[in-house]
């Protein structure tokens, strides 16, 4: 069983209808969350909403992987680029996940989570692959149409460090303040590293991928208003249901 995990609807794309046309689905309700069961483009699947931030990413997948008994989580959304390569329209799929806004020194170094010894959380490499494989597929296929209607320019697939905390970072200043601490940050977004805090207590692969809808500075509130509404399911879609179909 896959656990397939986005913080906003809009952000799953077709994926809930695809189930629902694949067969028989389930819906069970926990936590003021609805879980989604049933056949994800052949994956045996539960699909959920996490809402936003780090608590109600940690208590989704804990969920996840305590009552549903997924095998793996897989987190998809959209998120704002930090570094400078990093365009509205590209794809980030996360080699290592950091929580920015996690900060108990002097006792433990900056960005260290106490007691556990680590800063940055891996993702599963073979998920990770199988996602950005999927990405560049979306892209080949349909790059040109993407930039004919939205406006993107010549979207890439990026892989590398993905931080996470509870803010929407939406300033020149808190932007590159970010940049300076986390040189090598690409996207900052608000769940993926708390799903990999818990992924990686309980020894649960995940990987996170995430369409960048703005970047992260003062005109990150409506790009990714814009990019929410008009263009965030046509990325999800096309990702999931290649990355999916790849893994029967
Ligand atoms: N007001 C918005 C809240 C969006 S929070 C609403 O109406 O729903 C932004 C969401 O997108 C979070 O789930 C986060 O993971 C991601 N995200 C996109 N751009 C971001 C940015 N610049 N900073 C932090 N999170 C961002």
């Amino acid at each position: 069983m896959l656990g397939i995990v986005a913080a906003l609807p809009q952000e799953l794309g077709d994926l809930i209808a695809d189930m629902r046309a694949a067969g028989d689905i389930e819906t069970v309700t926990l936590g003021q969350r609805d879980y989604t069961i049933g056949d994800a483009h052949g994956v045996r699947a539960v699909v959920t909403l996490a809402r936003i931030g780090k608590v109600a990413a940690a208590a989704t997948a804990s969920a996840l992987i305590h009552v549903f008994d997924v095998d793996a989580i897989v987190f998809t959304g959209v998120a704002g680029g930090v570094h400078a390569d990093v365009q509205v329209g590209d794809i980030v799929v996360a080699q290592t996940l950091l929580q920015h806004d996690l900060d108990a020194s002097p006792l433990f170094p900056r960005f260290e989570v106490p007691l556990l010894d680590k800063s940055r959380f891996a993702a599963a490499a073979g998920l990770s692959d199988a996602l950005a494989l999927a990405c560049e597929a979306f892209l080949a296929d349909q790059g040109d149409a993407l930039q004919n209607r939205f406006a993107v320019v010549r979207p890439r697939v990026h892989r590398g460090l993905v931080v996470s905390g509870d803010r929407f970072v939406a300033s020149h200043d808190e932007l590159h303040a970010l940049r300076g601490v986390l040189p090598d940050a690409l996207a900052v977004e608000m769940e993926g590293a708390a799903i990999a805090q818990v992924c990686f207590e309980y020894g649960v692969p995940c990987a996170v991928v995430r369409t960048i809808s703005d970047t992260a500075d003062a005109a990150a509130p409506a790009s990714f208003t814009e990019f929410l509404t008009a263009i965030a399911g046509t990325y999800s879609s096309g990702i999931l249901s290649r990355f999916l179909r790849s893994r029967v």
